[in-house]
């Protein structure tokens, strides 16, 4: 395989159902090394569970997640069978793909800086002292480096949701999913977040960026997929997903997210 052109992230024929409902259809997507690739979609059209079965937080009825060449939560036993595998075999993979939520989910007992290290020293990956140098090293990377020592309650939601950026970063991960990272935030605290995803953007991280922020998607991101019912029903480069989309689905969504005209522009 020529690693050169093989993308990072291949997801294929992904299917998943809670009780009788399904609610993957099959997804398939490539995630090219150093792109942004936003996930769009109306409420309830398997945003969520799609991020969340790429780092087997959910188990996929079927299909297949490759990162990097390497199989996500299954792995051939010695008879050649494909197996799911432990939470322990797992811990290491999903590190790489690290998660950011709608919800800071900061522990309020430690500091910023032991938040964001806290992750490389339980996975053994390396002594306090230089988790606590790399967690310092993020925060200034999210502009919060001054905040180490404070404690999350005294941060903004902004602030917080910044924190919780660079404790993803901090994994080292190969690539960062974000489900509707600004969705919880005031209005005026949206701007700085986006700030710090658009920088991540620039350098050439690889992203997937689950979001009702459309002009920011249309801004930043290299592709657009559009999910509806659990079904991908177009992906393509920002200007013809939202510009001008030829799906009815696509541009009704774009209409109520207020999206929809700007690619008259
Ligand atoms: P989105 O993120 O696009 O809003 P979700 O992936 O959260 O969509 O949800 C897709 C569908 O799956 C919804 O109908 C939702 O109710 C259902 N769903 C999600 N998680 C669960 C769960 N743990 N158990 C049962 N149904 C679920
Ligand atoms: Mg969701």
């Amino acid at each position: 395989m020529n690693t050169a052109v093989a993308p990072l992230l291949r997801v294929d024929a992904l299917t998943k159902s809670f009780a009788e409902v399904q609610v993957l259809k099959g997804i398939s997507f490539d995630l090219r090394k150093g792109e942004t690739l936003a996930l769009l979609g109306s409420s309830g059209s398997g945003k969520s569970t799609c991020l969340r079965c790429l780092n087997f937080l959910e188990k996929p009825g079927g299909g297949s997640v490759t990162l990097d060449g390497e199989r996500i939560g299954q792995k051939h036993d010695r008879r050649g069978a494909l197996r799911w595998m432990s939470d322990t075999e797992l811990a290491p993979q999903r590190a790489e793909m690290a998660m950011v939520f709608q919800g800071f989910n900061l522990w309020p007992h430690l500091s910023v800086r032991d938040n964001v290290a806290l992750g490389p020293i339980q996975a053994g990956r390396m002594p306090r002292a230089e988790a606590h140098a790399l967690a310092k090293a993020m925060l200034d990377k999210v502009h919060l480096g001054h905040k180490a020592d404070a404690y999350p309650e005294r941060l903004s939601g902004g602030q917080q949701q910044r924190v919780a950026i660079a404790r993803a970063l901090a994994q080292r991960p190969k690539v960062i999913l974000f489900d509707e990272p600004t969705s919880a935030l005031d209005p005026e605290l949206v701007g700085e977040v986006l700030g710090v995803i658009k920088e991540l953007a620039e350098e050439g991280r690889s992203m997937i960026l689950v979001t009702h922020e459309i002009s920011f998607a249309r801004e930043v991101a290299d592709r657009v997929i559009f999910m509806d019912g659990g079904h991908i029903i177009e992906q393509g480069p920002p200007a013809e997903v939202i510009g001008r989309s030829q799906a009815a689905r696509t541009r009704a969504f774009l209409r109520q997210t207020g999206g929809a005209g700007e690619g008259q522009a």
